[in-house]
């Protein structure tokens, strides 16, 4: 009788905790992120999974196809815009469009990023080479933190990410001019931490291996004579069990950060390698 008596009670407990539990899944629920180099590889990761968790996702990339397109298969929550984030007024308009339309920024991803071409030496290395290279990895990730700042710090909270790369901890698996850039990403990163905190901000970086399935490392691009002089580390191999990084869990890695309950978690470097820099101590 007892229970006859409880079921409906106990069933609308059931469903409602069902309820909480898909909200509590709903890791950015009602939040507003941009996401540069959406359109392809770990940012269009990140664009979906961030979208399937209740964030409203800005896609901005300079591949404009693409971006719009995942746009439009994610449906509501979901726009593209086209950004050269080497550009500063392109970085500054993407970020005044998406406050004036949504009220304000909550997460700030600085993902595109570029692969230098040249895998000579140092001594076949223009300035011209590097500065193609920090053009997007760096000064692109500095435009992006500047303007999300600008907005953030009236705010009095958000998140700023980066996309570094594990040459960050570990030596010789990029070129010289590509882990330049990256190591000053991750400089950034921590410098901001450091500067922002008191206003309520949290800079983070995740640094992955070489990701399977982008277009960076999908190494289809390359010559065989670029893809012999790339070192091994840099190629598309397994690194946890055999197993080979895929953009979907440096997205997840992203999540966890961009979230709520990474809320006391800044000016860290989350390596997403599987281990590598870890267990190959003699390329250090
Ligand atoms: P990807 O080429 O698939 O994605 C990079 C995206 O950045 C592309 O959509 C590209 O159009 C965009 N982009 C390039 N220049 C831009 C610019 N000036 N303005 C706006 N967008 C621009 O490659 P990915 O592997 O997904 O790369 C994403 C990030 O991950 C990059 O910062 C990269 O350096 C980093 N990363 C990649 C690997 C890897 O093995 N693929 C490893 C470590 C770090």
């Amino acid at each position: 009788l007892l229970l006859i008596v409880l079921s409906p009670h106990i069933f609308l407990k059931r469903s409602s905790f069902l309820a909480m539990v898909e909200n509590s899944c709903k890791r950015l629920e009602g939040k507003v992120a941009i996401i540069t180099g959406g359109a392809s590889g770990i940012g269009a990761s990140a664009a979906s999974l961030f979208h399937q968790h209740g964030a409203w996702v800005v896609i901005a990339d300079i591949q404009d196809e693409p971006g719009q397109a995942l746009a439009a298969k994610l449906g509501q929550r979901a726009s593209y815009a086209h950004c050269d984030v080497s550009i500063e007024a392109d970085v500054l308009d993407l970020v005044d469009a998406t406050v004036a339309e949504h009220g304000r920024l909550d997460v700030m991803y600085n993902n595109a990023g570029v692969l230098d071409r040249n895998f000579g030496g140092i001594i076949d290395t223009s300035l011209a080479d590097l500065d193609r290279v920090l053009r997007v990895n760096l000064y692109g990730a500095f435009h992006g933190a500047k303007h999300a700042a600008r907005v953030m710090v009236p705010q009095r909270r958000g998140c700023i990410l980066f996309t570094g790369s594990n040459c960050t901890a570990i030596a010789g698996v990029a070129t010289h001019t590509y882990a330049a850039s990256k190591q000053a990403v991750v400089g950034l990163a921590r410098g901001l931490a450091a500067e922002l905190g008191e206003h309520g901000i949290r800079v983070n970086c995740v640094s992955p291996h070489a990701v399977s399935r982008t277009g960076m490392s999908g190494l289809g691009k390359l010559s065989e004579d670029e893809l012999a002089r790339v070192d091994d580390g840099m190629r598309v191999i397994g690194n946890l069990k055999g197993r080979v990084l895929a953009p979907e869990s440096v997205a997840r890695a992203a999540l966890y950060l961009a979230s709520d309950e990474a809320d006391y978690v800044s000016g860290l470097n989350m390596v997403v390698d599987g281990g590598y820099s870890v267990v190959n101590p003699s390329m250090m």
